[in-house]
C-alpha cells in the first residue's frame, strides 16, 4: 500500500525557503511533542489555518533560535489530526520509501543511533501529564501506518525522542503509549508484533541492546559502535563472548548468557 495519509505541504501552509537536504533509508518514526500548550490554548485551535501557523512559527523558531536551515522534524500533528510537512522534501522522499535527513533526534550519549535519519513527528502540545485528544491519536496512528508501509519501517521501530537524545520529549504520558500506539499500526498493517521474550538477538533494538554493547565493550569484546542496534558485529561480539566462558556459541542473549555477562 502506498503512503495514504493527508498531509499539508510546505508550499501550502507558506513555508520559507530552505535547500534541499540528503535522502537517508529511514529505519524509525521518531515521535515528539512540540511542549506548546494544550486545549483549549493550542495553538492550532484544531483548524486548517491554525496547523499552518503553527508549522510556521516552529521553523521560524528552528531557522533562528536553532540556526537550523529548515523545520528540524519531518511531520507535524496538531491537536485537530492535521498533518503538515515538516522539514522541505519530507513528503516527495516518504513517498519514494526514503526520508529527509534532519534534525530532530541527534544520539546523544548512549542511546539510539539513526534518529536523525528517520521520520520525526511532532505533537502539538505538552504530553507530560496530559492526555492527547482521540483527533490527534487517530492521525498519528495514520501517519505511522502510511510511513510504516512506504518506508518499509517495522512498527517496532516507533520510538520516542527520549531514546535518542537528553531530553523529556515526547512527554511521560505519550512515551507510555508507544505499545498502544505500535500495536495499533501493526494490527492496521497485519503484521504480528513479535512480544518481547527476554531474548537480544539479530535485528534486536533498544535500551537493552546498548547495555549489552556496553558490557561486550567493558569486556573486550567489541561490537563496533554502541548503537542500540543488534547487528552482524555485535552477534560476532555475543558469540565470541559465549566461547570463551564455555556457552553455547549461538550468538542469542538468553538467561545464561546475560547472567555472564553480569546483565
Ligand atoms: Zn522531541
Amino acid at each position: 500500500m502506498p503512503f495514504t495519509a493527508k498531509v499539508i505541504t510546505t508550499d501550502e501552509w507558506g513555508a520559507k525557503s530552505a535547500g534541499s537536504f540528503d535522502k537517508t533509508v529511514p529505519k524509525f518514526i521518531v515521535i515528539h511533542n512540540t511542549d506548546n500548550q494544550n486545549p483549549p490554548n493550542d495553538v492550532s485551535q484544531g483548524t486548517v489555518d491554525g496547523g499552518k501557523k503553527l508549522a510556521r512559527q516552529i521553523q521560524e523558531d528552528h531557522m533562528n533560535r536553532n540556526s537550523w536551515r529548515d523545520s528540524g522534524h519531518n511531520f507535524l500533528n496538531t491537536t485537530g489530526g492535521i498533518i503538515l510537512e515538516g522539514r522541505h522534501g519530507t513528503l516527495d522522499a516518504v513517498r519514494k520509501g526514503m526520508c529527509i535527513k534532519s534534525a530532530h533526534a541527534a544520539q546523544q550519549g548512549n542511546r539510539l543511533a539513526g534518529g536523525n535519519q528517520s521520520p520525526g513527528i511532532e505533537n502539538e502540545g505538552n504530553f507530560m501529564t496530559f492526555k492527547m485528544g482521540q483527533k490527534q491519536w487517530d492521525s498519528l496512528v495514520e501517519l505511522c501506518v502510511s510511513l510504516c508501509e512506504s518506508c518499509n519501517i517495522n512498527p517496532k521501530n516507533i520510538r520516542g525522542h527520549r531514546e535518542f537524545s537528553n531530553t523529556d520529549c515526547p512527554g511521560d504520558w505519550l512515551f507510555s503509549q508507544l505499545p498502544r500506539l505500535r500495536q495499533e499500526v501493526a494490527d492496521k498493517l497485519d503484521i504480528h508484533l513479535e512480544q518481547g521474550e527476554g531474548l537480544l538477538k539479530l535485528d534486536s533494538i533498544g535500551q537493552d541492546v546498548i547495555e549489552l554493547q556496553q558490557k561486550l565493550t567493558d569486556k573486550g569484546f567489541s561490537p563496533g559502535a554502541i548503537d542500540g542496534d543488534f547487528g552482524e558485529n555485535t552477534k560476532q561480539a555475543v558469540i565470541a563472548f559465549q566461547r570463551s566462558v564455555g556457552l553455547t556459541a549461538d550468538g542469542i542473549v538468553g538467561t545464561d548468557t546475560r547472567k555472564a555477562l553480569g546483565l
